[in-house]
């Protein structure tokens, strides 16, 4: 494959941006290599700087529930540009969307929108603080809640890959009122919050993990943390940033039957642009400027482009059927991707939750441990990401990065990538 015009931009990228990327993630640093540079999207496939075509799984890490340029989202965003761009006041869009957004989510009553999903936790756990007057989070290991200060411990995605979860830069006084606790693990969940119950102003979880590739909750975890923060009057936030309009129109919430007490959602809401969103009880958010005295504030917040995309996105995503035909193909690629490593004898096993998906090269399943996440062969992966890569499939340049299916994705493509990954097993090292 030829990737002359992608190793030049690197080349130039370096010398004027930090390792030649606007966001760690897309960096090569957990496969080897260098990145890719794109210059199109369409439907389910990118295409690079070289023009070789790929069936992409990444989805821009989420938001593409409907692939590259789905037509419903550029005409709404055409449409836009003719009216304005940003009016640093309000609009019937957000309206819309907003009622939209607590319509499909009912455990939101009031919603505010910001441009990112790192936004959307650092100001839901502002308003939790609050609301509570107490200072002390919880969040899980593994999670990944954006790169707010104190939530950069223990977390996921990027900081996973890079091997390096806390970050420089971070005064120990932030993480300090950050207690961390194992994901999946409703005992210690229990034993913690028997003595510091009290102190606690709310606990963010990713409801299905998504930034240690893909981990669903096991049965009861979600539940116990309900009750916990309901008895010791925490407030429980569920991170929906990527889970979203992504495992179910009604998000995690909708298909665990578990109502949060504030939920943060970006990624596919923007339908491709920077948005985020961050709602709940009337109580709690009535607490945010002008009403009360939590500040929250962003120039470009609502921005209409993003909300005219969001709102078409939304649309389509409603239809009835929309995401149990997703879900559906989402499976048939997992059972085909299963098959083919069995029959190449690779120990592989894959999660899925609705349209998102892990695979893990590991004998132990199911995978719902950040120590068994930890434990896979990662070398593997670099082998099987780099053949994949070489016959046509695009996925996260990560271990720990959950896969995306688009309603784009197709049979044709599906076998594409079965097809890909039957040649990638057959050259894994044993
Ligand atoms: C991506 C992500 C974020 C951060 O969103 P950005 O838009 O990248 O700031 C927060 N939480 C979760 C669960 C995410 O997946």
């Amino acid at each position: 494959m030829n990737n002359e015009n992608s190793r030049h931009l690197y080349d130039l990228a370096v010398q004027h941006i930090p390792g030649g990327v606007n966001s760690p993630v897309r960096a090569f640093k957990g496969v080897g290599g260098n990145p890719l540079f794109f210059k199109a999207g369409q439907d389910a496939y990118l295409i690079d700087a070289d023009d070789n075509r790929y069936v992409d799984y990444v989805g821009a890490f989420g938001p593409l529930i409907l692939g590259h340029c789905h037509e419903d989202v550029v005409a709404a965003l055409r449409n836009q540009l003719q009216q304005g761009l940003a009016f640093g006041a309000s609009t019937e869009a957000e309206v819309q969307i907003a009622e939209k957004i607590c319509e499909l989510m009912p455990s939101i009553e009031k919603v505010r929108l910001v441009t990112s999903g790192t936004e959307a936790t650092m100001s839901a756990i502002r308003v939790a603080r609050g609301y509570t007057g107490r200072d002390a989070i919880v969040k899980f290991e593994g999670c990944y809640h954006g790169h707010v200060d104190g939530l950069l411990v223990k977390a996921g995605s990027g900081a996973l890959t890079l091997g390096d979860p806390d970050s420089l830069g971070v005064p120990k006084a932030y993480t300090d009122l950050t207690h961390v606790l194992p994901y999946n693990d409703t005992a210690a969940l229990e034993s913690f919050f028997a003595v510091n119950g009290d102190d606690i102003a709310c606990v963010i979880v990713e409801p299905v993990a998504g930034n240690m590739n893909c981990v669903p909750p096991v049965p009861g975890f979600l539940e116990a943390l309900r009750e916990h923060c309901t008895k010791h009057g925490a407030v429980l936030i569920f991170d929906e940033v990527m889970t979203g309009f992504r495992v179910a129109l009604g998000g995690a919430q909708s298909l665990y039957k578990i109502e949060p007490d504030l939920t943060t959602i970006g990624k596919v809401i923007g339908g491709g642009l920077p948005v985020g969103a961050f709602g709940g009880k009337t109580e709690i958010m009535e607490l945010i400027a002008p009403l009360g005295g939590v500040y929250q504030a962003g120039t470009l917040a609502g921005s209409p482009l993003a909300v005219a995309a969001g709102l078409a996105m939304l649309n389509v995503i409603s239809k009835p059927g929309f995401f149990d035909e997703l879900a559906a193909r989402t499976t048939t690629l997992l059972n085909g991707l299963q098959e083919r490593a069995n029959q190449a004898g690779i120990p592989f096993t894959t999660n899925q939750v609705g349209a998102m998906f892990g695979c893990f090269f590991t004998e132990k399943k199911p995978v719902s441990h950040f120590s068994q996440v930890m434990s896979c062969d990662t070398e593997r992966f670099k082998h099987y990401f780099h053949s994949m890569l070489d016959n046509g499939v695009y996925l996260a340049p990560s271990a720990f990065e959950a896969g995306f299916v688009s309603s784009a994705h197709g049979d044709k493509e599906i076998q594409l990538t079965l097809d890909a990954a039957e040649k990638a097993f057959a050259s894994l090292p044993k």
